[in-house]
């Protein structure tokens, strides 16, 4: 009865820990955003809250432990008590001898520690055992993306990328993100994306290297269907730039070069593409700069350039770029432009982009509308049947003008 009990204690104290951690640890990464909001009472309140409900959770688990140990000295002596009135009778009434009176209290007396210390063992067992659970229950989940037994390195790629009717939602009861694409992108092209927010253009690139599967239809690879091929093969060939530009701590040189060796020359060709080079000749430390949290933090635009030599380091045929130039200012943004049409000779490049200036020269021209093509072409089309896109290049063009 006790073990089930300290088990789901000890569960909910671990869970009040966590939460409580959370708080600090988001607290921290948002100190700016609290501070600029005046919000430091109300952080000061949540981790307060957070805390109470842990030296609650913790109070109701002290009970349980607390009186556990009475308890079993109680059940101890009371056990003594009875041998001493029920054996002392015994022997008083001669159906035992005094001897083993005696012998029975002191086996009673040598029993009495060991159970007590199995007690407490017990105890430890079940906070181990909680433990354990929350551990697994993390260690036990089996990725929804992986691979199936018939998985094969598909040699070699060369970057067809094929949309046939796909269709893919977040959830099972939301509404698609996107419906009915079909579209092509072949080696050698650069296809262009655009559309408002929320349109779908992050998760129509996320699916090419599978950071999710598509619920409808399928997408090939040079024929064959990605879910077929080696995922860590598919995703060694596909050099994916986030629209979040995420950085590891440290330094600058290893964020780009990702454990990989690289020739000098090769990196330095790969800076100045990404239109990187004089922003880090600029740190005295150089590509040594240490980035994040205990270093020098980067402007959005820097991370976003950083993120972009990473990809552009390796010679992968198929480049997916969300948003490349979304941070930087419109001078950087024509030179990582220029530097990626130099770079994607022949390679399959798709850009997303919410500024057209990114896209205009592509090969082909996608629309997005709420998930669904709306339109495709080449620039020159696009103007011509002047839609969306249409509609969008004239406005930006005015905002440049400005
Ligand atoms: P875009 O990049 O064009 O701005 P996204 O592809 O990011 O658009 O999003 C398309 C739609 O999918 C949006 O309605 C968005 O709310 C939804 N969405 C995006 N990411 C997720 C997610 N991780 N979980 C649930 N819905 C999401
Ligand atoms: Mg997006």
């Amino acid at each position: 009865i006790f073990g089930k009990k300290m088990h789901r204690r000890y569960t909910t104290v671990q869970e009040a820990f966590s939460d409580m951690t959370e708080v600090v640890r988001e607290s921290f990464a948002g100190i700016r955003i609290v501070k600029a909001f005046n919000r430091e009472d109300q952080e000061t309140c949540r981790l307060s809250d957070a805390s109470k409900q842990y030296v609650r959770q913790n109070l109701k688990l002290v009970k349980i432990t607390g009186a556990f140990f009475p308890i079993m000295v109680l059940c101890t002596n009371v056990s003594i008590a009875i041998v001493l009135v029920y054996g002392g009778r015994l022997t008083i009434l001669s159906g035992i001898t005094p001897g083993d009176f005696v012998a029975f209290i002191n086996y009673l007396n040598l029993l009495a520690w060991p159970m007590m210390a199995m007690g407490w063992v017990a105890n430890l067992i079940q906070r181990g055992a909680a433990s354990l659970d929350r551990i697994n229950a993390i260690l036990t989940i089996k990725p929804v993306i992986a691979d199936n037994p018939q998985s094969y390195d598909a040699d070699p790629i060369e970057g067809k990328i094929n949309f046939e009717n796909v269709s893919f939602a977040y959830g099972a009861n939301q509404s698609p993100a996107l419906c009915d694409i079909t579209m092509t992108a072949t080696p050698g092209t650069i296809t262009g994306i655009v559309g408002p927010q929320g349109s779908g253009k992050t998760t129509l690139l996320q699916l090419v290297p599978r950071l999710h599967d598509v619920s409808k239809g399928r997408i090939t690879l040079d024929g064959k269907d990605v879910r077929d091929i080696r995922l860590s093969h598919l995703r060694k060939h596909i050099r994916y730039v986030s629209q979040e530009p995420f950085l590891f701590s440290g330094t600058l040189g290893d964020n780009i070069t990702f454990g990989k060796t690289t020739e000098f020359r090769h990196l330095e060709t790969v800076l100045k593409a990404a239109a990187l080079y004089e922003t880090i000749q600029s740190f005295p430390e150089g590509l040594k700069t240490i980035v994040g949290e205990k270093g020098v933090v980067l402007s959005g635009g820097q991370k976003q350039r950083v993120i972009l030599a990473r990809a552009l380091l390796d010679d992968a045929p198929i480049l997916l770029l969300d948003d490349p130039i979304g941070q930087v200012d419109t001078q950087t943004a024509s030179e990582i432009i220029h530097a990626i049409r130099n770079i994607s000779k022949d390679k399959t490049v798709i850009i997303v982009s919410h500024r057209l200036a990114a896209v205009q020269f592509a090969d082909r021209i996608l629309a997005l509308d709420q998930g669904r093509i709306s339109e495709s072409g080449t620039h020159k089309e696009l103007i011509e049947r002047n839609q969306y896109y249409a509609r969008t290049f004239q406005l930006q063009r005015f905002e440049n003008e400005q």
